[in-house]
């Protein structure tokens, strides 16, 4: 262009999650509670991919609310996995995947509150990064669990990942949670080497009941491939994993159910027509807007924060939270990244798990652990079970993202899993 320099994504296509606000254009969150509501500001996030050069090229669908592990729970129907159409590309940033796992774009976005990100690039072959909790600004963002919700990007590769979370890391003053911390140059820290980089492998990682064993072989020998590189790897510890899901079922509607309270028929989107008072506004706007999840959580959200039962649910997963910081600050002590199994097992058919929400709940077992403990992690394409693609996650200390763009680069120069097409896509 005139000679003028341009910026790494000038031109590039790119689809964002339809939870991120942009200007002139409808935010649904794949909720009718959000009919017709046009977003008046950009997100932090849009704003700099936009002065970055990137074009938007759609919005993409997503679990209602960002609250599934299937982009199933969407008032537009489900998304489907290219891998297989009959299957879920995970969720809740299932759109955004599918479409980067399509080829439809090389770059899209998405938000992470429980694996969110990591689940579906997993579940669809590709990588997904969530970045240390305020790394990004979540200005935009439409609130799901404001401790936990963090934006990442979905990409083919570790390097394009590194450019993408650069383009869009960094303080923000509109958000109060987002970290004054200069951003590295992450493609710079790609070197391909990874000799004396210690690896731990969390012991009780391995040992979760329901895994798929040919989903943990994979993670193996992805492992014992960096070993052979030249990292060294070692068992670590992270005694209160098993907590993990409990605590975040309890913190992520707690949380959920205050930020859903703005849906009053009042400020946004759908309005229940001719209410009698008040109190039917509110009551059939949120009956007739919201889906099932989404009112499961806010039940259960506010049953945790009531006065007698604050202390027994609420308070106790607060103080869980704590153990798996401390778990992790731990075992950083002993090693420079983490590496674990994405998911525990590869995409799940559509339907599969729709009556169980209990089920669905345990996809998230190997990622919740890092939202609630703030970290960086990433997920890379490391095998295939059935035809169907397996997610390795590297999981790195808060601020983290460089070691973990790092490992995670150094294992796609060395394996070819991200170069796969889907068969029918090809
Ligand atoms: N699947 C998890 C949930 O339903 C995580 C969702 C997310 O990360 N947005 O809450």
């Amino acid at each position: 262009m005139r000679g003028e320099a341009l910026s790494p994504l000038d031109g590039i296509p790119i689809a964002i999650k339809d939870n991120l606000v942009q200007v002139g254009e409808a935010t649904t969150c794949a909720s009718r509670i959000l009919e017709g509501f046009v977003s008046p500001y950009d997100a932090t996030v849009v704003e700099r991919l936009q002065a970055a050069g990137a074009v938007i090229v759609g919005r993409t669908n997503l679990d209602e609310f960002a609250m599934g592990s299937s982009t199933e729970n969407s008032a537009f129907g489900a998304s489907r996995n290219p891998w297989d159409v009959a299957r879920t590309p995970g969720g809740s940033s299932g759109g955004s995947a599918a479409a980067v796992a399509a080829g439809i774009v090389p770059l899209a976005f998405g938000s992470d509150t429980g694996g969110s990100i990591r689940q579906p690039a997993a579940c669809t072959g590709i990588v997904g990064m969530k970045p240390t909790y305020g790394r990004v600004s979540r200005w935009g963002l439409v609130a799901f669990a404001s401790s936990l919700d963090q934006i990442g990007p979905f990409t083919r590769t570790a390097a394009d990942c590194a450019v993408a979370l650069r383009a869009i890391a960094g303080h923000d003053p509109r958000d109060s949670t987002s970290i004054p911390e200069a951003v590295p140059d992450y493609a710079a820290a790609l070197t391909g080497d990874v000799s004396g980089v210690v690896l731990g492998m969390p012991r009780e990682y391995f040992e979760t009941k329901g895994a798929d064993p040919a989903v943990l072989d994979c993670v193996h020998s992805a492992v014992s491939n960096l070993e052979k590189a030249g990292a060294k790897v070692r068992e670590v510890s992270l005694p209160h994993t098993k907590y993990g899901i409990a605590a975040y079922y309890l913190i992520a509607p707690a949380e959920a159910s205050s930020n859903l309270a703005r849906y009053d028929g009042v400020r946004y989107g759908h309005r229940a027509a001719s209410p009698r008072d008040l109190a039917d506004l509110y009551h059939r706007t949120r009956s007739e807007g919201f889906g099932p999840e989404v009112k499961r959580r806010i039940l259960l959200g506010t049953y945790v924060l009531s006065a007698g039962y604050y202390d027994a649910h609420y308070r106790k997963a607060q103080q869980v939270r704590t153990l798996l910081r401390r778990d992790f600050e731990e075992a950083f002590r002993g090693c420079d990244a983490i590496v674990t199994p994405t998911a525990p097992e590869v995409a799940f058919r559509i339907g599969e798990k729709a009556d169980d929400p209990l089920s669905m709940y345990l996809s998230d077992v190997y990622t919740v652990t890092a939202n609630l403990a703030g970290i960086p992690g990433i997920s890379v394409p490391c095998g295939f079970v059935r035809g169907l693609p397996v997610g390795l996650q590297i999981l790195g200390p808060l601020l983290g993202e460089a070691t973990v763009l790092r490992v995670a680069d150094a294992w796609q120069r060395r394996s070819d899993f991200h170069l796969q097409r889907p068969p029918e896509i090809a």
